[in-house]
């Protein structure tokens, strides 16, 4: 992608401001996500006509901003998460890094923040890491949220292009996302708001595509009980139940059905545009093909209402899941439409055998440095 990397931040350049306060120790029984915060924080700040200032590693501490900057009136904002994770080996891990940097680059792209080199931010990561290397837990199923993010830091009200752009990351503790194990989940279908469409941005990380999502989201809770809505999407003329399922508020999602003559084949929607391209979902559909006749077809392709309803009439609709960095994979035992129809699997979730189980077990044995693979990067 053409960019103005080579003007980029160098983390050779990395002045690093150690704090000098002490925080209490974490209790990680009731750490709760995103609450809790290390030590340190990522900071560089790009200027037009200047470019980037010397990068920082310093003291977490409170942002001044310019109450007109134009992230706080346009969302002019975009982010990652990924993960940090105590390996087997003694080392601190990450997963396919270069995948997250890379995208928010696209993201800062795509709201005309100022370019930098992924590689760069990465090494500057990978610093802060060890900087705040005892943050992480060594206890199983523990990790350190990492939350690199760019925003408009322009004190200027025009809807224009910024001419400051802020980057920073923070990093979070973070325990088990299933404590009690894989648990399937219901999802609400929704018909009616889209989180996306053709021609859009659905396809960044940026704050705009998530702070609509609040009000479906609280809505579907609050009616149906479920924790997160699945999206659809279908042209105006199509019938309800050509909708094409799209993904959930902060997931991507997996179709595993029987064909009519017995075969199988795991579906997951294309990368149209609208669905943002999850670094859990491509590394899910690398196993899963690499797996053959154990799993069947994979396929990248629309899977419609109509599809998964028959499926389902038909006892051929195996198993439903969402996959992401914070729960890596997220049984789904039915989807629930506003309708009061409800798609439920054909069998109920078995964490040992069935796909999602042995997918999340090959995936977190990768992040944990379980198994040598080329994915878990050591820092
Ligand atoms: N879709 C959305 C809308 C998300 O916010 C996320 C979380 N980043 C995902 C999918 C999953 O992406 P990844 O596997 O890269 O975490």
């Amino acid at each position: 992608e053409p960019g103005d990397a080579e003007h980029s931040f160098r983390a050779q350049d990395l002045v690093i401001e150690r704090s000098t306060v002490r925080q209490p120790p974490i209790n990680l029984q009731d750490l709760k996500f995103g609450t809790v915060f290390t030590d340190h924080m990522f900071l560089a700040e790009h200027a037009a006509g200047h470019g980037w200032g010397v990068p920082a590693i310093k003291p977490l501490g409170m942002l001044q901003l310019h109450p007109a900057c134009q992230v706080l009136h346009y969302g002019m904002c975009c982010f990652e998460g990924m993960k940090a994770y105590q390996g087997a080996d003694g080392r601190v891990r990450l997963f396919r890094p270069e995948r997250n940097m890379a995208r928010l680059r696209r993201s800062a792209r795509r709201l005309q923040l100022a370019d930098f080199d992924p590689q760069e931010l990465l090494a500057c990561l990978k610093q802060l890491l060890l900087v705040d290397r005892s943050w992480l837990p060594v206890q199983e199923g523990y990790s350190i949220y990492i939350r690199p993010f760019a925003f408009a830091s322009s004190g200027v009200l025009g809807v224009a292009k910024p001419t400051r752009t802020t980057l920073s990351i923070l990093l979070s503790p973070v325990g088990p996302y299933f404590p009690t194990g894989l648990q399937p989940v219901s999802l609400f279908v929704d018909e009616h708001n889209r989180r996306a469409w053709p021609g859009g941005a659905g396809d960044c990380k940026i704050g705009g595509n998530y702070a609509p999502t609040i009000m479906p989201q609280v809505e579907a809770a609050q009616r149906h009980g479920v924790p997160q809505v699945l999206y659809t999407f279908k042209e105006a003329a199509q019938h309800p139940d050509e909708a094409q399922f799209e993904e959930a508020g902060a997931m991507n999602v997996f179709f595993y059905l029987q064909r009519r003559d017995g075969s199988r084949v795991l579906a997951t929607p294309p990368l149209a545009g609208t669905i943002l391209p999850g670094v859990t979902r491509d590394s899910i559909l690398q196993l899963a093909c690499s797996w053959g006749a154990e799993v069947g077809e994979v396929e990248e392709r629309p899977v419609t209402i109509a599809e998964v309803r028959e499926a389902h009439a038909e006892g051929r609709l195996l198993e439903m899941f969402g996959c992401g960095t914070a729960c890596v994979v997220q049984p789904v035992g039915s989807l629930v439409r506003a309708s009061g129809e409800v798609f439920t699997t054909a069998a109920p979730f078995d964490a040992q055998r069935s796909l999602a189980g042995r997918l999340q077990q090959a995936l977190l044995d990768i992040q944990y440095g379980r198994v040598e693979h080329p994915w878990s990067v050591a820092v």
